[in-house]
């Protein structure tokens, strides 16, 4: 019910222009957020390098409406790379295809995706296209299927409350796709998701058994001990090495359970977000947690 909730107020232009105007709500987005610059973006990303982890880097937006805003979007993540390059940071980037002008035109947004991949590879990176709401997942695919068909430095997410991920990962396995794997942050209806949580984690399951012994070199994305149990299980029982996939977590979330898997000898990246438009991001994270909204009441009523 209140996931609901904020995943509509997600999409209010309303709420998005005082959320982000009012000076409580732009310091409690400091708490999954790492900054408005990047400048900021990348000294989180040296506090991760130096903590062990690696990073992928996100300048947050989504669905542009101008082809001038897409390519300031490309422009900003060409900058990004040369600054990880610059700086010799253990980092990649994340990046949304609706940022980049999915709604405009595929063929529009393919250009622009071409040309970031492009320089992640000319520095030995890699460009991770982010999985937004369902309306996008064909053409994502697709879109990434022929990109990478060209170049092995850009991979994607798939989402395990999908009933259509399976066949997903065997087609983009295929074209020796690496694979983000996480349970899906967006609002979706029943006839294309598992409504019952216990149906997310067991798809979940599932697909970390198909991904793990595939050859390549994929990322698990989650903060739930139970899937990453299952994870390290499927791991130890296919002989799938702590270096060959990747355990993935958000900035500023569970970060007890980030340094123990550090501990433990295994590889994990931390997405570590900035940019001023940081609302409808905030917004899935306050969705993905009953108790976030305690933490967004408490310090409503202290300011
Ligand atoms: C690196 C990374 C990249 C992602 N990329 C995408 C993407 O491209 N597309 C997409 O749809 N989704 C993406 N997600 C979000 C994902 O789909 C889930 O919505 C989110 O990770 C919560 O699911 P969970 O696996 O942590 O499990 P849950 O069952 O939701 O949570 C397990 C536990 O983790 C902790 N936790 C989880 N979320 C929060 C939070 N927001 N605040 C505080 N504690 C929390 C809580 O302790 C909770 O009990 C990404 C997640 C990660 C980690």
């Amino acid at each position: 019910m209140l996931r609901s909730i904020f995943l509509k107020l997600s999409q209010s232009h309303r709420f998005a222009r005082w959320v982000t105007s009012n000076a409580t709500t732009r310091r409690m987005s400091h708490r999954f957020v790492a900054g408005e610059t990047l400048d900021e973006a990348l000294t989180a990303a040296r506090g991760c390098n130096d903590a062990g982890m690696l990073v992928t880097l996100d300048c947050l937006g989504e669905n542009v409406s101008t082809t001038a805003d897409a390519q300031k979007a490309r422009d900003t993540y060409l900058q990004i790379f040369d600054c990880i390059a610059q700086q010799k940071l253990k980092a990649n980037v994340s990046c949304k295809l609706t940022q980049l002008g999915l709604d405009l035109s595929v063929e529009f947004c393919e250009g622009m995706v071409v040309s970031i991949a492009e320089r992640a590879a000319a520095q030995d990176s890699f460009l991770r296209i982010d999985m937004e709401s369902s309306v996008y997942t064909q053409r994502t695919v697709e879109l990434v299927k022929r990109v990478r068909a060209r170049m092995p430095s850009v991979g994607t997410v798939i989402q395990s409350y999908l009933y259509r991920s399976e066949n997903d990962i065997q087609d983009l396995l295929s074209y020796g796709c690496r694979i983000r794997l996480c349970k899906g942050a967006y609002k979706e209806p029943p006839e294309v998701a598992f409504p019952r949580k216990a149906d997310v984690d067991a798809n979940f399951v599932k697909l970390v058994h198909l991904l793990l012994p595939s050859g390549f070199y994929h990322g698990i994305a989650t903060h739930d001990p139970h899937m990453i149990a299952a994870t390290i299980r499927c791991a130890a029982e296919k002989r799938v090495s702590k270096d060959d996939f990747e355990f993935q977590m958000l900035y500023g979330v569970r970060t007890d359970l980030q340094r123990r898997l550090v501990r433990d000898g295994y590889r994990v990246r931390i997405y570590v977000p900035y940019g001023r438009e940081w609302f409808p991001y905030f917004m899935r994270r306050l969705a993905e947690r009953p108790a976030n909204l305690g933490f967004f009441v408490r310090h409503f009523l202290r300011s």
